[in-house]
Parts: structure tokens; C-alpha cells; sequence
């Protein structure tokens, strides 16, 4: 076995350095995995097309593998040589938001938690050095791909999980990316009627194919009275606004059921990005606008045992597969707005 390991940094607009990194030793409380598969979210693309720009940066945070060794103290399910999903955000357990539950928006989540010489969660690499709890064991016969994709089926679990859906509730979803598709999926294993709310035809017909009971186009006809004309003139009991469209949003406030709970789940609205709404009905119609951030342990807990129990199929959002030597090709795939997931699979 080579003593170092490749990975990958991005250093400039579609400008990616491969370091060649002495393969670590876990320390205490760590964990050392071997990266078998690593999907290319839309952070990782705003970095490489220079959408963002914070370099160097060692990205890839969708990440599954096997697990390797560990260090003392560790004391995981997952043995080495079995699967697992790596979830590399920082969590450190004693800020506020920790303690309280919100494990997700740790306030400590961008200090450094070990001597890395670049920021980054760094699962764009050969090998991964994480925190015990940052690793989930999974079956040994679910593929990299679809286990790496435990990452984004957490945040949606815990989208789900926070608007509180219930058996027979009508979601409506706007947007048909592979978020608002994940959104569909899991929402229909909840037992909820589901509406898509999607202006690209071929989203459309594949919200349709997933599963959607509804697809309406907002602009033939109008969201409100669409939606309105589905629930018997009631509204949506949850809608999850998957678009980063500031009017999309406040319009699912005209057509939200008494009770209703309207969940802002995409990150990127433009810089300075407002929506204006009545605030009448948070009184008088008891809704609720709230939204959630990537996920929580427990999301992706529940997230890696969907996937390893086969409770729930990722192989639809997996459009293409590329070795780890082509990283720029599966960027350049990735962008592509007819892709869901691409996913880099490492030797
Ligand atoms: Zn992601
Ligand atoms: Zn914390």
C-alpha cells in the first residue's frame, strides 16, 4: 500500500490542484476511511464554475467508503472493511445550538478539527480522516454510489421531519430538481398526496414518473388557482418551496391550508432577495414559515438506515458515473440541468 493518498482542491475557477497527502494515522475519537464514492453536489459546482469562490478548498461532502482503522477510544458498529457513509460536517457538541438539538448549525462547525493544511470537507480524496460519530455503517452490499446519497436524503429527512407531514396531507413541492424529487419520494413513503409545481416539461414528466399524484405548470393557469382547484379549495397542508425564486415562495402563501406549514428548503435566493407577505394569516390561519439546513445525526441516522435497508431507491437521481481521474468531465456533466447526481468513484 502507497503511504499517500490523492485529493483534490479547488484553487480557482475549473481550477482543481490533486495533492498527493501522506495517508494519516487516526488519532483518538477518529476514524480512518477509504473513499469509494463521492457525488458532486451544487456547492461543490458553485466552487469549481467559480459561482463561489473561496480557495483553496478541499470539497466533496457526499462520501461513502470503507472503513479502514481507528484510532483508541473509538467504539463504531462498522468494522474495517465494512461500508459506510461518511458525514463530514462538524458537529461539536457543547455550543448552544449543539446541545439544543440543532447539531446541524453548530456554531463551532467552520473551526478546524484537525491539522488539515486546506479547509474543506475533503471527500473529494482516496482516503478520509473523520471523527468517529462523522462515520454510519451501512450494509455491505449497497453500493457506493447509492450510499454516498445518503447526504442529500438527509437534509430532505430532515425538511420532512421538521414540517411535521402527516398520512394523507396534500404537499405540494415547487421544483422538480433532484431535491424537490427527493422531496416527492419520501413524502409519498409518508403517506402524503403530493403536488409538483414545475415549469420545465421534462422535470415535469419526471416528477410524474416519481410518483407525483399531481403536476401543474404555474404559468398556464396560475399556482394559486391550481392548487386551490386540488385540494377542493383548501390549499397545501405543507408546501417545500425547492426553487430559489423569491416569488415562487411568497406565492404559496396564497393558496396554504389553515395550519399550514410552508418550509423554505433552497439555499441560494440572490443577494439581497426579500418577499413581502400578508401577515394576517400566521394569526388568524395559524401558519408557520420555517425552513431547514442540511441535516442533523438523526437525519442522517434515519437517512443511511433508508438506504441500507433498501426502503428507499437512489438509483434514479444517479445520472452518471466517473473514475476520480476525470473530475473535470464530471463537472462539466454535473452542471447540466437535464443531471440529478453525478458521482466520482474512486479504486
Ligand atoms: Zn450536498
Ligand atoms: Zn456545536
Amino acid at each position: 500500500m502507497s503511504d499517500t493518498y490523492k485529493r483534490a482542491v479547488f484553487v480557482g475557477e475549473k481550477e482543481i490542484r490533486i495533492d498527493e497527502v501522506p495517508i494519516p494515522e487516526p488519532g483518538p475519537h477518529q476514524a480512518l476511511v477509504k473513499v469509494k464514492a463521492c457525488a458532486l453536489c451544487t456547492w461543490e459546482q458553485r466552487m469549481y464554475f467559480g459561482h463561489e469562490k473561496i480557495y483553496p478548498l478541499s470539497g466533496g461532502h457526499e462520501v461513502a467508503g470503507e472503513l479502514v482503522s481507528v484510532g483508541p477510544y473509538v467504539h463504531l458498529d462498522a468494522k474495517p472493511g465494512d461500508r459506510v457513509m461518511c458525514s463530514p460536517l462538524n458537529r461539536c457538541g457543547y455550543c448552544d445550538a449543539c446541545r439544543n438539538g440543532l447539531d446541524n448549525i453548530c456554531e463551532n462547525a467552520n473551526k478546524p478539527v484537525n491539522d488539515s493544511d486546506v479547509p474543506g470537507p475533503a471527500g473529494l480524496a482516496e482516503y478520509m480522516l473523520l471523527e468517529d460519530y462523522q462515520v454510519f455503517k451501512s450494509k455491505n452490499d449497497i453500493p457506493f454510489e447509492e450510499l454516498a446519497l445518503s447526504e442529500p436524503l438527509a437534509c430532505v429527512t430532515r425538511s420532512i421531519r421538521k414540517s411535521n407531514l402527516k398520512a394523507s396531507e396534500n404537499a405540494v413541492i415547487i421544483g422538480a430538481g433532484i431535491m424537490g424529487l427527493l422531496h416527492l419520494r419520501l413524502a409519498k413513503n409518508m403517506g402524503a398526496r403530493v403536488i409538483v409545481s414545475e415549469v420545465n416539461q421534462e422535470r415535469a414528466q419526471m416528477a410524474k414518473k416519481m410518483g407525483a399524484d399531481e403536476v401543474i405548470d404555474p404559468t398556464q393557469g396560475g399556482y394559486t388557482d391550481q392548487i386551490k382547484a386540488l385540494t377542493d379549495g383548501r390549499g397545501a397542508d405543507v408546501v417545500y418551496c425547492a426553487v430559489s425564486i423569491a416569488s415562487a415562495l411568497e406565492q404559496s402563501f396564497d393558496a396554504i391550508a389553515r395550519g399550514g406549514r410552508v418550509m423554505v428548503y433552497a439555499s441560494i435566493y440572490p443577494k439581497g432577495s426579500k418577499i413581502s407577505i400578508d401577515p394576517n394569516p400566521f394569526h388568524s390561519r395559524e401558519i408557520t414559515l420555517t425552513g431547514t439546513v442540511s441535516q442533523g445525526r438523526e437525519d442522517v441516522h434515519t437517512a443511511v438506515k433508508m438506504i441500507s435497508n433498501r426502503l428507499f431507491d437512489m438509483r434514479p437521481f444517479i445520472s452518471k458515473t466517473y473514475p476520480f481521474s476525470s473530475i473535470h468531465e464530471a463537472f462539466e456533466a454535473a452542471i447540466k440541468p437535464d443531471t440529478y447526481r453525478v458521482v466520482l468513484t474512486m479504486d
